[in-house]
Formats: structure tokens, sequence, C-alpha cells
């Protein structure tokens, strides 16, 4: 990722990314929610947190928690997960990558394309980063980007958490449409 210098980082994993991004993941019915940190010290917290709700109190507490958790893989790296779809899937996922800004060098795809792509052809990976994002050089490496999210009255304004962007993404993929139910 880049952090706020424009220099490549590794990010801390916040814990409310994870409850909130596999809740996310569950409802819009995704077949996994892979979260990707290179450094095992960052991977022991997470599979601290996994665990306590998996296995601790919390499952007996919330068992809500541990289903919205049981699509989670952890991993260590990005071709590790396209590896993984590869593997189970049996062809390489198209890549869809999100930033709140265009970036050259990489198709543009709209969210209404890629709505009516979504259950057609290979299965879709879909990307979001930490911090100040992805680097342009790893944005490119997906097959598309999809149009950064705006609001309908731009302020300018549009560097939303990825929690946030995560549920507006998959609610525009794959929500309820007014008047279809
Ligand atoms: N300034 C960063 C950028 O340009 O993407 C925002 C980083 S944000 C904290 C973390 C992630 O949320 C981004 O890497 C992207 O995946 C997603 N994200 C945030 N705002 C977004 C937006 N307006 N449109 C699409 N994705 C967004």
């Amino acid at each position: 990722m880049r952090n706020k210098r424009g220099e490549i980082v590794t990010t801390a994993v916040t814990n409310l990314d994870i409850h909130d991004v596999a809740r996310a993941t569950r409802t819009y019915g995704l077949k996994r929610y892979f979260l990707v940190h290179p450094l095992e010290e960052m991977q022991r917290v997470v599979r601290r947190i996994l665990g306590h709700w998996q296995e601790g109190g919390g499952l007996e507490y919330n068992p809500l928690r541990a289903e919205a958790f049981s699509r989670l893989a952890l991993v260590g790296t990005y071709e590790e997960v396209v590896a993984r779809i590869e593997a189970e899937e049996g062809v390489k996922p198209e890549v869809w990558m999100t930033s709140a800004r265009v970036v050259e060098g990489i198709p543009l795809l709209s969210w209404e394309a890629a709505r009516h792509d979504c259950e057609r052809g290979r299965p879709k990976l879909l990307v979001f980063g930490t911090g100040w994002g992805m680097t342009d050089e790893f944005l490119r490496q997906g097959n598309a980007l999809l149009g950064p999210i705006r609001a309908a009255d731009p302020s300018g304004f549009n560097h939303l958490s990825v929690r946030s962007a995560v549920a507006i993404a998959l609610d525009r993929l794959l929500g309820e449409q007014e008047g279809r139910n």
C-alpha cells in the first residue's frame, strides 16, 4: 500500500475492518473474503481475533459473527489469492481493482457493466486497499478499475474507509434493486 507520502508500506490491520468486511461479504453471498497481510506478527493478531469469535466466549455470545467469519481466508500475498481461486475454480479470476482515484493504464469499468458481468464468465476477484490505497503499478495488474465511488453532488472528497467502500461496492454489484423484488 501507499502511505500519505506515497511510500510503499505494509499497513496495520484494523479490527473493525475485519468484522465489517466479513459481514458484508457474507450478506452479499461472496464465496470468499481473502484478507492479505505479509507479516506474521499481524497475521497472529488476526488469528487471535478470529479465534475469539469462532471458538472462544465470543462464539457463545454471538454465533452470527462466527458465521460471518466462516468465509474469511487469511493469506500472505496477492499471488496466493489468485492461486487459491485458480485451484478452487479451475481458472484464473478476472480482477477488478478499486480506488478513490482514476489511474492511467488500466481500463475503467462502469458499475452497470460490472453488475451485468458479475455472474458471467470467469470468477471475479474484487481488490480493496488500505492506508492511502494501492500503488498505481499494483492497480495496473488488474483487468479493470471500477469507477471511483462518488456522491451525486461531489464535494471533491471521496476517500472512504475500506469497509464503507466494500459495502457500497457489493450493494452496487449484488444488491436488491428497487422495483425488482
Ligand atoms: N486515497 C485512497 C485511494 O485513493 O484509494 C483511499 C484509501 S481507502 C482508506 C482504502 C481503500 O478503500 C482503497 O484502496 C479502495 O480500495 C477503497 N476506496 C476508498 N474510497 C473509495 C472510492 N471513493 N471509490 C472506490 N474505492 C474506494
